[in-house]
Protein backbone atom coordinates (compact mmCIF):
# COMPACT_ATOMS: atom_id res chain seq x y z
CA UNK A 1 0.00 0.00 0.00
CA UNK A 2 1.40 3.49 -0.97
CA UNK A 3 0.53 6.51 1.31
CA UNK A 4 -3.28 6.81 1.15
CA UNK A 5 -4.96 10.19 2.58
CA UNK A 6 -8.52 9.87 2.98
CA UNK A 7 -10.52 13.48 3.33
CA UNK A 8 -14.34 12.98 3.83
CA UNK A 9 -17.45 15.50 4.92
CA UNK A 10 -20.48 16.71 3.78
CA UNK A 11 -21.33 18.44 0.48
CA UNK A 12 -19.55 21.77 -0.03
CA UNK A 13 -16.74 21.60 2.80
CA UNK A 14 -13.85 22.16 0.73
CA UNK A 15 -12.69 18.59 0.00
CA UNK A 16 -11.36 19.26 -3.15
CA UNK A 17 -9.88 22.05 -2.65
CA UNK A 18 -8.02 21.12 0.19
CA UNK A 19 -7.68 17.68 -1.23
CA UNK A 20 -5.78 19.25 -4.47
CA UNK A 21 -3.83 21.37 -2.78
CA UNK A 22 -2.04 18.94 -0.48
CA UNK A 23 -1.90 16.28 -3.53
CA UNK A 24 0.18 19.02 -5.47
CA UNK A 25 2.04 19.94 -2.26
CA UNK A 26 3.23 16.34 -1.25
CA UNK A 27 3.70 14.83 -5.46
CA UNK A 28 0.28 12.50 -4.56
CA UNK A 29 -2.22 11.81 -7.08
CA UNK A 30 -5.53 13.44 -6.50
CA UNK A 31 -9.00 11.12 -6.70
CA UNK A 32 -12.37 13.19 -6.70
CA UNK A 33 -14.93 9.88 -5.90
CA UNK A 34 -17.67 12.34 -6.00
CA UNK A 35 -17.30 12.82 -9.60
CA UNK A 36 -17.48 8.56 -10.25
CA UNK A 37 -20.37 9.08 -8.55
CA UNK A 38 -21.67 11.87 -10.84
CA UNK A 39 -20.23 10.21 -13.67
CA UNK A 40 -22.68 6.99 -12.92
CA UNK A 41 -25.32 9.43 -12.26
CA UNK A 42 -25.07 10.94 -15.43
CA UNK A 43 -25.20 8.06 -17.74
CA UNK A 44 -28.43 7.00 -15.16
CA UNK A 45 -30.24 10.43 -16.14
CA UNK A 46 -29.16 9.76 -19.70
CA UNK A 47 -30.86 6.78 -20.05
CA UNK A 48 -33.98 7.87 -18.37
CA UNK A 49 -33.38 5.50 -15.49
CA UNK A 50 -36.24 6.56 -12.44
CA UNK A 51 -34.19 7.46 -9.54
CA UNK A 52 -36.84 5.15 -7.47
CA UNK A 53 -36.47 1.98 -9.34
CA UNK A 54 -33.73 0.21 -7.33
CA UNK A 55 -34.00 -2.81 -10.11
CA UNK A 56 -33.48 -0.52 -13.18
CA UNK A 57 -30.87 1.12 -11.62
CA UNK A 58 -29.16 -2.37 -10.66
CA UNK A 59 -29.21 -3.30 -14.07
CA UNK A 60 -28.30 0.11 -15.91
CA UNK A 61 -25.21 0.44 -13.46
CA UNK A 62 -23.66 -2.37 -15.15
CA UNK A 63 -23.58 -0.74 -18.72
CA UNK A 64 -21.40 2.03 -17.46
CA UNK A 65 -17.54 2.06 -17.64
CA UNK A 66 -16.14 4.23 -15.62
CA UNK A 67 -12.52 5.06 -15.56
CA UNK A 68 -10.72 8.02 -14.75
CA UNK A 69 -7.33 9.07 -16.12
CA UNK A 70 -5.17 12.85 -15.96
CA UNK A 71 -4.55 15.55 -17.90
CA UNK A 72 -2.15 18.07 -16.58
CA UNK A 73 -2.48 16.91 -13.08
CA UNK A 74 -6.24 16.89 -13.43
CA UNK A 75 -8.67 14.09 -12.80
CA UNK A 76 -10.68 13.09 -15.97
CA UNK A 77 -13.92 10.99 -15.90
CA UNK A 78 -14.41 9.17 -18.34
CA UNK A 79 -17.68 7.27 -19.21
CA UNK A 80 -17.75 4.46 -21.73
CA UNK A 81 -14.63 6.53 -23.04
CA UNK A 82 -16.19 9.71 -23.46
CA UNK A 83 -14.82 12.24 -21.29
CA UNK A 84 -17.45 13.70 -18.98
CA UNK A 85 -15.86 16.25 -16.99
CA UNK A 86 -17.98 19.09 -18.34
CA UNK A 87 -21.50 17.23 -17.61
CA UNK A 88 -21.34 16.20 -14.15
CA UNK A 89 -20.95 19.40 -12.38
CA UNK A 90 -24.67 20.31 -12.31
CA UNK A 91 -27.56 20.26 -9.70
CA UNK A 92 -29.40 18.31 -11.18
CA UNK A 93 -26.66 15.59 -12.19
CA UNK A 94 -25.73 16.16 -8.24
CA UNK A 95 -29.03 15.05 -6.78
CA UNK A 96 -29.45 12.23 -9.26
CA UNK A 97 -25.46 10.90 -7.75
CA UNK A 98 -26.74 11.25 -3.88
CA UNK A 99 -30.61 9.48 -5.19
CA UNK A 100 -28.43 6.34 -6.75
CA UNK A 101 -25.11 6.33 -4.53
CA UNK A 102 -26.83 4.09 -1.90
CA UNK A 103 -27.57 1.28 -4.16
CA UNK A 104 -25.16 -1.25 -3.15
CA UNK A 105 -23.91 -2.63 -7.69
CA UNK A 106 -23.35 1.23 -8.22
CA UNK A 107 -20.89 1.07 -5.10
CA UNK A 108 -19.34 -2.41 -5.51
CA UNK A 109 -17.97 -1.17 -8.46
CA UNK A 110 -16.85 2.27 -8.37
CA UNK A 111 -15.24 1.60 -4.72
CA UNK A 112 -13.24 -1.41 -6.73
CA UNK A 113 -11.94 1.25 -8.92
CA UNK A 114 -10.95 3.56 -6.17
CA UNK A 115 -9.36 0.83 -4.17
CA UNK A 116 -7.26 -0.17 -7.25
CA UNK A 117 -6.01 3.52 -8.10
CA UNK A 118 -4.83 3.41 -4.20
CA UNK A 119 -3.36 0.18 -4.38
CA UNK A 120 -1.13 1.17 -7.21
CA UNK A 121 -0.19 4.59 -6.27
CA UNK A 122 0.41 7.47 -3.44
CA UNK A 123 -3.15 9.00 -3.17
CA UNK A 124 -5.50 11.99 -1.70
CA UNK A 125 -8.85 10.43 -2.02
CA UNK A 126 -11.99 12.21 -1.18
CA UNK A 127 -15.49 11.26 -0.81
CA UNK A 128 -18.01 10.46 1.38
CA UNK A 129 -16.81 6.83 3.15
CA UNK A 130 -13.09 6.66 2.08
CA UNK A 131 -11.93 6.51 5.96
CA UNK A 132 -15.20 4.57 7.07
CA UNK A 133 -15.07 1.92 4.07
CA UNK A 134 -12.04 2.82 0.86
CA UNK A 135 -9.35 2.99 2.36
CA UNK A 136 -9.89 2.04 6.15
CA UNK A 137 -6.03 1.26 6.40
CA UNK A 138 -4.87 5.17 5.33
CA UNK A 139 -2.50 6.52 7.02
CA UNK A 140 -4.44 10.22 8.12
CA UNK A 141 -8.11 10.65 7.89
CA UNK A 142 -9.35 13.76 7.99
CA UNK A 143 -13.39 14.20 9.16
CA UNK A 144 -13.78 17.87 6.46
CA UNK A 145 -17.20 20.16 7.86
CA UNK A 146 -18.28 23.44 8.11
CA UNK A 147 -21.98 24.46 9.14
CA UNK A 148 -24.29 24.39 6.18
CA UNK A 149 -25.08 28.38 6.19
CA UNK A 150 -21.31 28.92 5.59
CA UNK A 151 -21.40 26.29 3.06
CA UNK A 152 -24.23 27.31 1.25
CA UNK A 153 -22.73 30.67 0.99
CA UNK A 154 -19.24 29.40 -0.70
CA UNK A 155 -21.27 27.87 -3.09
CA UNK A 156 -23.41 30.84 -3.51
CA UNK A 157 -20.26 32.73 -4.12
CA UNK A 158 -18.82 30.84 -6.49
CA UNK A 159 -22.02 30.19 -8.78
CA UNK A 160 -22.33 34.05 -8.39
CA UNK A 161 -18.95 34.59 -9.40
CA UNK A 162 -19.50 32.70 -12.67
CA UNK A 163 -22.36 34.91 -13.68
CA UNK A 164 -24.90 32.23 -12.61
CA UNK A 165 -28.54 33.12 -11.19
CA UNK A 166 -29.36 31.86 -7.54
CA UNK A 167 -31.07 31.54 -4.64
CA UNK A 168 -28.69 31.25 -1.19
CA UNK A 169 -32.02 29.51 0.64
CA UNK A 170 -32.57 27.34 -2.18
CA UNK A 171 -28.68 26.35 -2.21
CA UNK A 172 -28.94 25.87 1.46
CA UNK A 173 -31.97 23.65 1.73
CA UNK A 174 -30.59 21.47 -1.25
CA UNK A 175 -27.20 21.02 0.71
CA UNK A 176 -29.03 20.21 4.10
CA UNK A 177 -31.31 17.33 1.71
CA UNK A 178 -28.09 15.98 0.57
CA UNK A 179 -26.38 15.59 3.44
CA UNK A 180 -29.47 13.60 4.86
CA UNK A 181 -29.84 11.34 2.53
CA UNK A 182 -25.63 10.85 2.38
CA UNK A 183 -25.64 10.64 6.43
CA UNK A 184 -29.09 8.17 7.14
CA UNK A 185 -28.27 5.28 3.76
CA UNK A 186 -27.95 2.10 5.12
CA UNK A 187 -24.85 1.19 2.85
CA UNK A 188 -21.57 3.41 3.61
CA UNK A 189 -22.90 6.44 5.82
CA UNK A 190 -21.36 9.62 5.28
CA UNK A 191 -19.73 9.85 8.63
CA UNK A 192 -16.37 10.55 10.85
CA UNK A 193 -14.36 7.37 11.30
CA UNK A 194 -13.31 6.58 14.51
CA UNK A 195 -9.78 7.57 13.98
CA UNK A 196 -10.15 10.75 11.77
CA UNK A 197 -9.38 14.13 12.44
CA UNK A 198 -12.48 16.30 12.91
CA UNK A 199 -11.50 19.77 11.05
CA UNK A 200 -14.62 22.61 11.38
CA UNK A 201 -13.91 24.86 8.27
CA UNK A 202 -16.12 27.36 9.21
CA UNK A 203 -14.36 29.90 10.64
CA UNK A 204 -11.07 29.01 8.83
CA UNK A 205 -9.60 30.27 5.52
CA UNK A 206 -8.26 27.82 2.95
CA UNK A 207 -5.49 28.07 3.79
CA UNK A 208 -5.56 26.95 7.76
CA UNK A 209 -7.08 24.40 6.74
CA UNK A 210 -4.38 23.28 4.44
CA UNK A 211 -2.14 24.05 7.22
CA UNK A 212 -3.76 22.29 9.71
CA UNK A 213 -4.06 18.93 7.05
CA UNK A 214 -0.30 19.20 5.63
CA UNK A 215 0.94 18.98 9.75
CA UNK A 216 -1.01 16.06 10.04
CA UNK A 217 0.75 14.61 7.17
CA UNK A 218 3.63 15.63 8.88
CA UNK A 219 3.27 14.02 11.59
CA UNK A 220 2.86 10.80 9.70
CA UNK A 221 5.39 10.98 7.04
O1 LIG B 1 -18.69 15.11 -3.62
P1 LIG B 1 -19.79 15.25 -4.63
O2 LIG B 1 -20.78 16.32 -4.32
O3 LIG B 1 -19.28 15.35 -6.03
O4 LIG B 1 -20.58 13.85 -4.54
C1 LIG B 1 -21.82 13.64 -5.19
C2 LIG B 1 -22.58 12.54 -4.47
O5 LIG B 1 -21.90 11.28 -4.65
C3 LIG B 1 -22.69 12.68 -2.93
O6 LIG B 1 -23.79 13.45 -2.54
C4 LIG B 1 -22.83 11.24 -2.48
O7 LIG B 1 -24.17 10.81 -2.52
C5 LIG B 1 -22.05 10.46 -3.51
N1 LIG B 1 -20.75 10.02 -3.01
C6 LIG B 1 -20.70 8.88 -2.25
N2 LIG B 1 -19.50 8.39 -1.82
C7 LIG B 1 -18.37 9.02 -2.12
C8 LIG B 1 -18.38 10.22 -2.87
C9 LIG B 1 -19.60 10.71 -3.30
O8 LIG B 1 -21.74 8.27 -1.96
N3 LIG B 1 -17.20 8.49 -1.72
Amino acid sequence: MGINIAIDGPAGAGKSTIAKLIAAKKGYIYVDTGAMYRAMALFLLREGVDPSDTAAIDAKCQEADITIGYEDGAQIVYLNGENVNGCIRTEEVGKMASVSSPNPNVRKKLVELQQKLAADADVVMDGRDIGTCVLPNAQVKVFLTADSHERALRRYKELTGRGEACDLAVIEKDIIERDRQDMTRELSPLKQAEDAVLVDSSHMTVEEVAETVISLCEKKF
